[in-house]
């Protein structure tokens, strides 16, 4: 075997966020009762939303806004553009209902169960590596059902530094007592995953689902994730 050890990224790699984040938010906006609140249709909402919340995801990646702010803001932000006023109570309420429903959602992406068995068989350990919230990122995992595949969830927040920062890398690399060579990261997100990966010196598995052009070339790049199963 080439590698010793296989890093995982979570969101959107295995556990399928868009699905999963879908499926909380209809359940929100009826909850809520957005549409008449805010005068908008679902789809109108949800676009807003993720526009916004990628804007803040961002920031709290570079350090400049606070989970805290992060996880009521992108709330508060949506509700006003729809004209909303004095919306810390419903934002507050929204965030807490996205991240306790959220995460009890089960959909993960086509063959991630078939790999991480298939991997498993082989006798490889397992791990994931997420900058997810840690409230929910082992919640997905469990309830998703994959827990039992996964020797170690590493989370950022446990560890001080988030992905693509090489510290996170660092640290997970001193805990396995592994060298880089030993590892291999897989994830979706090039920025933050393979970018993170490359510059701790670990090889990389671009999911790439959506043929997202790349800024140079990963050490191995898929379209879904059986094919990692021929890999390693
Ligand atoms: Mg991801």
């Amino acid at each position: 075997m080439k590698y010793k050890h296989i890093l995982f990224d979570l969101d959107r790699t295995l556990w399928d966020f868009q699905a999963n984040s879908f499926q909380t938010f209809q359940e929100m906006f009826e909850h809520f009762e957005l549409e008449k609140r805010c005068n908008v249709d679902f789809d109108g909402f949800y676009l807003k939303y993720k526009e916004i919340n990628a804007v803040l995801w961002d920031m709290y990646r570079q350090g400049t806004l606070s989970k805290e702010l992060l996880y009521v803001r992108r709330f508060s932000i949506t509700l006003e553009y729809f004209g909303l006023k004095d919306t810390a109570d419903l934002s507050r309420r929204l965030g807490d209902f996205y991240v306790l429903e959220g995460p009890k959602k089960t959909a993960l992406l086509p063959g991630a169960k078939e790999l991480l068995d298939s991997l498993k068989r082989k006798g490889y350990p397992l791990y994931i590596v997420s900058n997810g919230f840690k409230e929910v990122q082992s919640l997905k995992v469990k309830t998703s059902g994959i827990d039992m595949f996964f020797d170690k969830v590493f989370l950022s927040e446990d560890i001080g530094y988030q992905k693509p920062n090489r510290k996170i890398f660092d640290e997970v690399l001193r805990q396995l007592e592994a060298q880089p060579c030993d590892c291999v990261m897989i994830g979706d997100d090039f920025a933050v995953d393979i970018v993170g990966a490359k510059n701790a010196g670990i090889d990389q598995v671009y999911f790439n689902p959506n043929g997202v052009k790349a800024s140079f070339e990963p050490t191995y790049e898929v379209q879904s994730l059986m094919q990692i199963d021929a890999l390693l």
